[in-house]
């Protein structure tokens, strides 16, 4: 994988959206063809033989890869939606993020037991949104649950890996420190 492509196309926004927040702006990732497929690729090659069958796209950034893998692995694609976004029955979770309380919903009937899992994300910071949606994808009883990130953000204090059941593997494509 060119990590040194992804590093330098990454953009980092400070104080957004409030001080003291060092924002990692995925849009210059994704708005760059040759990163794009590199992102894909990697993930493709990650997952080939997973058996994969949902890719869970977290709302919104975790949409876009999570969209591209999931037809590259020939699984369907479920939405973790914000709250008031999906217009059926649905199952939520709350939970503490880096910059404060949200809530995720997904469809009561996005997921069956026969189904193994690739919950996506554009970030993990605290943890919080992927344990959250771990938290509903669990309550399908999958075959098997898989987490992944583009990017891990490391900095004192913060380690979202560890606040994820230690029974799910979790792969991130670049560890961003600060
Ligand atoms: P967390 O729940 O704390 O792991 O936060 C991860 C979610 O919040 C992801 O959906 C990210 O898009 C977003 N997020 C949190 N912190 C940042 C950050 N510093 N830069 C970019 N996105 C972030």
């Amino acid at each position: 994988m060119n990590t040194k492509l992804l590093l330098e196309n990454l953009r980092n926004i400070p104080d957004f959206p409030k001080p003291g927040i060092q924002f990692k702006d995925v849009s210059t990732l994704f708005k760059d063809p040759a990163c794009l497929k590199v992102m894909a690729d990697e993930l493709e090659q990650r997952y080939r033989d997973k058996h994969i069958s949902k890719v869970v796209g977290i709302e919104s950034r975790g949409f876009v890869i999570g969209a591209i893998l999931a037809d590259r692995l020939g699984a369907g694609f479920v939405m973790c939606r914000k709250p008031g976004k999906l217009p059926g029955a649905t199952f939520k979770a709350t939970y503490l993020k880096e910059y404060g309380w949200d809530t995720i919903e997904i469809h009561e009937d996005a997921i069956s037991p026969e189904d193994t899992v690739l919950i996506h994300d554009d970030l993990l910071a605290t943890g919080g949104s992927m344990q959250a949606a771990c938290d509903l994808v669990a309550r399908f009883h999958p075959r098997a649950i898989f987490v992944s990130s583009l990017i891990e953000l490391r900095m004192e204090g913060l380690d979202g890996r560890s606040v994820l059941n230690a029974d799910i593997p979790v792969d991130t494509l670049l560890t961003v420190y600060g």
